[in-house]
């Protein structure tokens, strides 16, 4: 199965005509995930090699704007250009995000009387109070919603922090494992990390030719893992013909962060081929950064290097820092990030990648699949 993340916008605050707000589609075959919608995401979507219309499943990482404000706008629009089956009822979307997330979506569709062809639900994730200061706490009065449905909505679930894994559990169904853990910002921030369920390992045919078991439904038994009787009358467990499963791939997205906070990402994130985080401000604004509930190219390098991730990509860059291709005398360096985050990880052999608008980064499968 081909997988593969392509960004949409990798600018942080607002979006501008060189770098969008925050955005990310994860695709597998079928499948497109969004990880954050800031305003402008559908015309980004639309400029890309991706389909709107895929978009099964939205993960919103924090409620600021520029990761938000395009989300009610995305869906109308793929309502206008769905083509609804009369017998064929139209997919759920899935919305995942922070307590808060239901109320706005739910006033922002009712208010400007947007109807969709789709049913949608939002699953809230309940933030603890250290996940920012006294003052970014949602206000109850705000996030509480009425058990008044939006007529496309369905009931969401209310997600709680697993306390024995510091983790949220999202979705465990036969394809993948999705967590969101918490992350230090100026309004409660999630990260997620998506990874693939194990694969049976591959059958060792030269064993079975041996035991004299030829190719046909019995092989299909033991690769689901179930014994079989074979004409000698013997048992055969799969355990013995089995070779160790294929660990699936992971793909860790963080929100808008100063620091993840307990042992939830760490568990999460352990060993991901990918790790998409943050990189506001380069390291000599590391005050300010942080001031803002941000991060440098040097503290996304600590947490890549904290969960061993093989790959590291760095985005939700500054405006200041435009897109190589488009930089003039005078202007910031973007590619100084990148050096930044190399330096706390040299030796490390992970890889460091600048995101840019439109870039598609493809997943392969582990090179050792036994790990
Ligand atoms: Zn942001
Ligand atoms: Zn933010």
């Amino acid at each position: 199965m081909s997988m593969d993340i392509t960004f949409l916008g990798t600018g942080s605050a607002y979006p501008s005509p060189c770098r969008g707000a925050s955005a990310l589609v994860l695709r597998t075959e079928g499948e497109s995930w969004l990880f954050d919608c800031g305003e402008g995401t559908q015309t980004q979507l639309m400029r890309s090699c991706l389909k709107a219309s895929k978009i099964t499943k939205v993960f919103i990482s924090h409620l600021h704007g520029d990761h938000l404000f395009g989300l009610p706008g995305l869906l109308c629009t793929i309502s206008l250009n769905s083509n609804p089956q009369p017998d064929q009822p139209a997919p759920c979307v899935d919305i995942y995000g922070p307590r808060g997330l239901r109320r706005f979506l739910r006033v922002a569709l009712e208010l400007s009387s947007s109807q969709l062809l789709f049913p949608y639900v939002v699953h809230e994730l309940e933030p603890a109070d250290e996940q920012c200061p006294a003052e970014g706490r949602l206000n109850p009065a705000l996030t509480a919603s009425s058990d008044t449905l939006h007529p496309q909505e369905r009931p969401g679930t209310s997600v709680r922090l697993d306390q024995h894994t510091d983790c949220y559990h999202l979705i465990d169904d036969k394809q993948f494992v999705v967590k969101a853990f918490k992350l230090y910002h100026r309004v409660p921030s999630f990260g997620f990390s998506v990874e693939e369920q194990e694969r049976p390992g591959r059958l060792n045919t030269e064993l079975l030719k041996e035991l004299g078991l030829k190719p046909g439904p019995l092989y299909g038994r033991l690769k689901n893992g179930e014994s079989v009787t074979l004409e000698s009358g013997r048992v055969l467990s799969a355990g013995e013909v089995l070779e160790p499963p294929l660990k699936g791939r992971k793909v860790c997205v963080l929100g808008d962060c100063s620091a993840p906070l307990g042992e939830g990402f760490k568990r999460a994130c352990q060993g991901a081929d990918v790790l998409v985080h943050e990189a506001t401000l380069e390291d000599g604004q590391q005050e300010k950064a942080v001031e803002h509930g941000h991060s440098t190219p040097s503290m996304a390098a600590a947490a890549a290097l904290a969960c061993g991730a093989q790959t590291l990509v760095l985005h939700h860059f500054s405006q200041r820092y435009k897109p190589q291709t488009l930089r003039r005398d005078g202007d910031d360096d973007v590619t100084q990030l990148k050096r930044q985050a190399e330096l706390v990880l040299q030796g490390s052999g992970m890889e460091v990648i600048l995101a840019e608008d439109f870039l598609t980064l493809p997943i392969a499968f582990k090179k050792n699949l036994t790990q």
